[in-house]
């Protein structure tokens, strides 16, 4: 198993996102899983549910619970939808 399999199905990954990279800096004792949309995922407002068109997306970071004893950061482009 792939280091971003084994790590989507750790933390519980799933479509639409999915892991695109795991960097291990042992000496910090961290682990930082990017996880990116797949391509041609339409977006949803998270106000009212209707689909809506993205405009941008801003990189977001966040504490994960530990994995091995591994500090856990997720790294991912939140996108932003425009929503009348
Ligand atoms: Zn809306």
């Amino acid at each position: 198993m792939r280091d971003k399999d084994l790590y989507a199905r750790i933390l519980g990954i799933k479509s639409p996102w999915q892991v695109s990279g795991v960097e291990l800096a042992l000496s910090e004792g961290e682990v930082t899983v990017h996880v990116e949309q797949e391509e041609g995922v339409q977006h949803w407002c998270p106000t009212c549910g209707e689909v809506s068109p993205g405009y941008d997306s801003r990189k977001r970071k966040w504490r994960h619970l530990d994995t091995c004893q591994y500090k856990t950061i997720l790294v991912a482009d939140v996108p932003r939808v425009k929503c009348k």
